[in-house]
């Protein structure tokens, strides 16, 4: 039975093994995010969506909208690693690296840091409204705020360089979009995580709600040893089992569930419970675990926790993400290092020159999507004696750079009768030779 929810919850601080855990992911996690828009690669920023320029930088990787399809394996490994890992150890990842799991952390931590502990908040919150009150009330939602802004401008500055960013901040000179989104992203954090926390996902996370279709009866779960800790009561109790019924379990827990009354999809896995519980045991000289990380089955006594290789929906997860990263990695190792978008000049279809050839006119876009200049040669086949107007020289780009040059090519008139033709340009590399481009495109007859 789910024990109501109090109105709000005043989570006490908790320490342990998975508190260290989760801590470390909660710090490594905002290094990674907050830390990454300055990190330089290359003389340029090392991880940045360029939407203006359609280029999306990776440290030494560059990806154009035709790379289209490693976003869509990126989606699907995604997905399929959330499924795997889910079926594997439960909500291991609301417990330690969502999103709303670690913001809410920091606002946590901002709050105890100018309200105190748990019992202090909620005496403040108890309190007759003062100045003192308005304060510290005022001071810590204003640490929280500056630190959701601080989020907002990260994620902003993923798509504006982050000195570009930092700059026009600086001089006031932020354009409506930037500031758009800062403050879109810095609202969204502070009311996710500073004012509604844990009713995010007790009450608005789909995830929470369809993931037990992924749980088996080995998945990993959180859960309290029933057979161990009944009936409660106190240790000097020699009928009682080994809960002391102390209530810590309930007080660390930041959705204010009581996990004795069995797994609850309010539960996100954060194992604040076993730290406190373990400490009680620690304190009463009893073995740990009564809270523990176990599975259904073997809290059943059934069996042991099963090892994952003897899972075989997990094996078919893990197959299923071996093989698209194995597909992905290869696919995007052998990718070509460069592009191009051939464009017909449908304006004037075709035309005569003075020897009577029959000519069409083509607009080139090269992407050279390397991190080193590149030389190209372009050529053109598909007809007998097909033949571009001007000489083949080569073409230079520097570095991820892109650049459209405009093309005639020539037929006699013989071989290309009124209609469409079938012809492709081919794009060699002179520096990167192994490497060749062809890309369709028609000839108009007369
Ligand atoms: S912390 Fe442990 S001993 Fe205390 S109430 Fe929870 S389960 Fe029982
Ligand atoms: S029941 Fe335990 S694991 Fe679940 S949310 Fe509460 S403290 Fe975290």
């Amino acid at each position: 039975m789910t024990q109501p929810v109090p109105i709000k919850i005043y989570p006490r601080l908790t320490s342990g093994r998975f508190n260290t855990i989760r801590v470390a992911l909660v710090v490594l996690t905002q290094l990674v995010f907050l830390g990454l828009p300055w990190l330089r690669w290359n003389e340029r920023q090392a991880v940045l969506f360029d939407l203006d320029r359609h280029q999306f930088f990776i440290f030494g990787a560059s990806f154009w909208p035709q790379d289209f399809v490693y976003l869509a394996a990126l989606l699907v490994l995604c997905a399929l690693g959330l499924f795997w890992w889910t079926t594997l150890a439960g909500r291991l990842w609301c417990g330690y690296s969502c999103p709303q799991t670690v913001y809410t952390q920091i606002m946590l931590w901002l709050e105890r840091l100018v309200l105190g502990d748990h019992k202090a908040r909620r005496k403040l919150d108890a309190a007759p409204n003062s100045a003192g009150k308005l304060t510290k009330k005022g001071l810590a939602h204003g640490l929280m705020l500056l630190f959701s802004l601080w989020t907002g401008f990260s994620l902003v500055a993923y798509f504006t360089p982050a000195n570009q960013l930092a700059g026009s901040l600086w001089q006031g000179t932020l354009g409506p979009w930037e500031s758009f989104w800062i403050l879109f992203y810095a609202a969204f954090t502070y009311l996710l995580a500073g004012q509604l926390r844990e009713k995010v996902c007790t009450h608005m996370c789909p995830y929470a709600r369809f993931q037990g279709a992924m749980f088996d009866r080995d998945t990993l779960i959180i859960s309290y040893d029933s057979q161990r800790g009944e009936p409660r009561g106190k240790q000097a109790d020699k009928s009682a089992g080994g809960c002391i019924d102390c209530g810590i379990c309930v007080q660390v827990c930041p959705t204010g569930i009581d996990i004795r009354n069995g797994l609850q999809y309010e539960c996100i896995g954060c194992a604040a419970c076993i730290d406190a519980c373990d400490q009680v045991m620690d304190q009463l000289h009893a073995p740990r675990g009564l809270i523990r990380y176990t599975s259904a089955a073997a809290l059943e006594g059934q069996t042991d926790i099963k090892p994952a290789w003897r899972r075989p929906r997990v094996l078919f997860y893990s197959g299923l993400l071996l093989g698209i990263s194995v597909l992905s990695v290869v696919s995007f190792l052998n990718r070509i290092p460069f592009k191009a978008d051939i464009l017909r000049d449908r304006a004037t279809l075709v035309r005569e020159t003075d020897d009577g050839w029959l000519e069409n006119s083509y607009s080139v876009r090269l992407i050279n999507s390397s991190e080193l200049p590149q030389r190209f040669v372009i050529s053109v086949e598909g007809l007998p004696g097909i033949r571009l107007a001007t000489a083949n020289r080569p073409v230079a780009l520097a570095a991820t750079a892109t650049e459209t040059i405009g093309l005639r090519v020539q037929v006699e008139p013989q071989y290309a009768a009124r209609g469409a033709h079938d012809i492709r340009f081919v794009i060699r590399s002179l520096d990167q030779p192994g490497h060749v481009l062809q890309e369709k495109s028609s000839f108009i007859g007369d």
